[in-house]
């Protein structure tokens, strides 16, 4: 039997390297190839073994990111030359991570395809401030939503999402909120609704704000909250304990990394 290559699709969690899963770092210890995307922490590199080639492929300092077909040309064609290659994504491969595209492409290439599932942003990030986002005293459920649109224009159904009374965990919304926070508040979503904002979770930088809908905007200006940040709208942000003590006036709070250890 001919051996196929196999390329691993290694999920890195959203920053702290010891979020990652054993199979993470034993995919990493292996590899001899390593594609990283930009939101991965350096530290998570630190379990390659020396001498393994490591190409960054995500955005640089603004500059347009890598082709997503070059990033398949280039996993194919390092498999194909032998070398064990694994795709460090930020997260989790399969949430937001065009993971799925780039298992079609392996497969269509006649890779064999393994996915090493990492913590995602939107449930790791408000857990990093004690907000359990299925809180069952607060939420029936979650909605897992881009606020990027899409090159068609196309993005989620804000109206639908006001009225659906999940829990919304944004990824990629912060650049956009003041369309999405209009969106739900015309569809009629109330103003104080609770609302907290997770900026580069579990890493040292981490900066969090806990707020209202109506506040969302002039709290990410405020505090300089930045990219990459998961927006969380909903009543589950009560069950923060930062959201504690504050009443029912709009609470405004913000905190450097606390350590969650
Ligand atoms: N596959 C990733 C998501 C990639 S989309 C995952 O499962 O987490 C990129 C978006 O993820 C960012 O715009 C941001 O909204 C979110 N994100 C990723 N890492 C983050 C972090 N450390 N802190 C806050 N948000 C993060």
């Amino acid at each position: 039997m001919t051996h196929v290559p196999t390329v691993t699709l290694v999920g890195a969690g959203p920053g702290d390297a010891e979020l990652l899963t054993i199979k993470a770092v034993k995919a990493l210890r292996r590899a001899t190839v390593a594609l990283v995307d930009d939101l991965v922490d350096p530290g998570v590199l630190r379990y390659l073994r020396r001498g393994t080639r490591v190409v960054h492929v995500g955005k640089r300092g603004g500059c347009a990111s890598t082709p997503q077909a070059f990033i398949h040309k280039l996993m194919v064609a390092e498999a194909q030359r032998g070398e064990t290659v694994v795709r460090v994504k930020g997260g989790d491969p399969f949430v937001f991570g065009r993971g799925g595209e780039e298992c079609d492409a392996l497969r269509a290439a006649g890779l064999h395809v393994e996915v090493v599932s990492g913590l995602t942003a939107g449930i790791a990030g408000p857990a990093a401030i004690g907000l359990p986002v299925t809180d069952r005293r607060h939420s029936r459920g979650v909605a897992l939503v881009t606020g990027h649109a899409g090159t068609d224009g196309g993005e989620p159904d804000w109206a639908a999402l006001a009225r659906c009374g999940l829990t919304l965990v944004i990824y990629m919304g912060v650049m956009r909120l003041p369309v999405i926070v209009d969106a739900l508040r015309v569809a009629g979503m109330a103003g104080d609704t609770p609302a907290a904002l997770v900026s580069r979770a579990h890493t040292p930088a981490q900066r969090q704000a806990l707020c209202r809908l109506g506040t969302l905007v002039d709290t990410v200006a405020a505090q300089g909250l930045q990219s990459p940040c998961i927006v969380v709208i909903g009543d589950v942000v009560q069950a923060a304990p930062m959201w504690a003590g504050q009443g029912a006036a709009a609470p405004q709070i913000t905190a450097a990394h606390q350590a969650t250890g």
